[in-house]
């Protein structure tokens, strides 16, 4: 960053880099640079203590789907404050919020093959709700008298946490590296990625059903009656955006109910919208047994987190009985919960997934792939509001840049420098818009990353690697 302007930021920039150790960042590099300081946001836009407005092209954390200055949820979260700012739900207590959203919930949750998601278990966040996941299909299958199923399946770059079971449930290989990860009883396949991973000339469609069987001999090199569930996001996001072929999904339902293995949606992401329907095993017709959700189900206007459960795992807990031994003194905060009733009106009344699903997303689609045109992008797609584009050394043998170059973090600058948040993952260039993104909007945010695109460029020519 260039030095600042405002002692504001000069002041919370040396108190930030003396107290707070940041998620996922080396704070070598930070004391550097100091932090930057996002001050406020409306709409689309953020702005940071020197006064440069950004164009929020990642929501935050994926999870601004309402975009920001929603008052009715500032309002709403008030109101709740006032009336009852926490109560648990332990010890045969609940909250009227917290109910109301429980039930808004499985109402709005589409049934799968006939079954309902009938319950909710409430937490914070995606990371802790996938570890309530791994005790629900453990007590599920104990409560079955089948405790051998332990062991759930995920996949290379998949991201479902970063707590002990949230990082051994996901595929990042740094997350792996620190720490023993994962945990025992945990273990991974190939992403469905077609463009890095498909043989020369193998189509979508044969890759897609290839990806999904690498499923069933997992299984079976495990042992079917040792696999307790597959776990994948519809669209893995931080793993780059990777958008599965259309055969895959259903190859791997198949799969699933062949071995009668549960299967875990984690939606974190894609769920409330953002690939144009409120969940995205709807748009891929997948039937999931449980479903994570946190971020868009409150816009990230408040920590909230949770799980669908489907009648076919509910009703065994509630009628086989005994108590499920787990629990977070925040389970359905009353205030987060509040905050997300209001935010499901606003999608709601807005039509949010819709207008995704038949308006803004494929619009950018159409914007977004044209970029496939500059010579750095090999590919460039999106499903609904997520969207990623592989930069290349060469276009037509797909052959990457070398790691060391670290030519998605340069364009990551260049779009930073051009008042743009887009995401980096290795050579993967990501964005996530706010879902109340216009066309004029996503039209503005294209000419952004095609500017960070002809400025990386620049860069490479400039030292003759381009
Ligand atoms: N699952 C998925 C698919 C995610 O994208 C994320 C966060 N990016 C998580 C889980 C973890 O959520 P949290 O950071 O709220 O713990």
């Amino acid at each position: 960053m260039n030095p600042a302007h405002n002692p504001l930021t000069t002041e919370l920039q040396a108190l930030d880099s003396a107290h707070f150790l940041h998620p996922f960042t080396d704070h070598q590099g930070l004391a550097r640079k100091g932090a930057r300081i996002i001050t406020r946001a409306d709409g689309i836009y953020v702005w940071d203590s020197e006064g440069h407005q950004i164009l929020d092209a990642m929501s935050g954390l994926w999870c601004v789907n309402a975009g920001y200055g929603r008052r009715e949820l500032a309002e709403a979260g008030y109101r709740q404050l006032l009336e009852l700012p926490y109560y648990n739900s332990f010890f045969q207590t609940t909250t009227e919020p917290a109910v109301r959203l429980a039930a808004r919930l499985s109402e709005l949750a589409p049934p799968v093959g006939g079954r309902r998601f009938s319950h909710v278990f409430f937490s914070s966040s995606g990371s802790e709700s996938n570890d309530t996941n791994v005790r629900l299909v453990r007590r599920y299958w104990d409560l079955m008298g089948q405790p051998r199923r332990k062991v759930i399946i995920s996949r290379i770059n998949a991201y479902h946490g970063s707590t002990l079971a949230g990082a051994s449930l996901g595929g990042m290989s740094g997350m792996h590296a620190q720490g023993d990860l994962p945990l025992p009883d945990i273990t991974h396949i190939q992403q469905p990625y077609w463009y890095g991973l498909a043989e020369p000339g193998e189509s979508r469609h044969d890759f897609g059903l290839r990806a999904a069987r690498w499923l069933e001999d997992k299984i079976l090199e495990i042992g079917p009656e040792r696999v307790g569930a597959f776990i994948a996001e519809p669209v893995q996001g931080a793993g780059g955006v990777i958008i599965p072929p259309d055969s895959y999904w259903p190859e791997v339902q198949r799969i699933v109910d062949k071995y009668g293995i549960l299967l875990i949606a984690d939606e974190v992401i894609c769920g409330f919208g953002r690939l144009g329907h409120w969940f995205g095993y709807e748009k891929f017709g997948i039937r999931p047994d449980l479903v994570t959700f946190a971020k868009g189900v409150t816009s990230g206007y408040q920590p909230l987190g949770g799980t669908l459960i489907n009648e076919r795992i509910a009703q065994v807990m509630v009628e086989k009985g005994g108590e499920f031994t787990h629990g977070y003194t925040y389970s359905g905060h009353p205030v987060a919960c509040a905050v997300a009733l209001a935010n499901l009106d606003i999608l709601e009344r807005e039509d949010l997934p819709g207008r995704v699903r038949t308006d803004t997303g494929p619009y950018l689609a159409q914007r977004f792939g044209e970029l496939a045109d500059h010579p750095l992008v090999g590919i460039a797609e999106s499903c609904g509001f997520v969207a990623g584009l592989a930069l290349v050394q060469d276009k037509a043998s797909r052959q990457p840049f070398a790691p060391e170059l670290a030519v998605g973090m340069l364009c990551r600058k260049h779009c930073f420098d051009n008042g743009l948040v887009m995401r980096a993952v290795g050579d993967r260039m990501i964005v996530a818009p706010p879902l109340i993104m216009d066309c004029g909007q996503i039209g503005e945010m294209i000419a952004l990353i095609r500017l960070a695109l002809d400025r990386t460029l620049a860069d490479l020519r400039e030292r003759g690697i381009a």
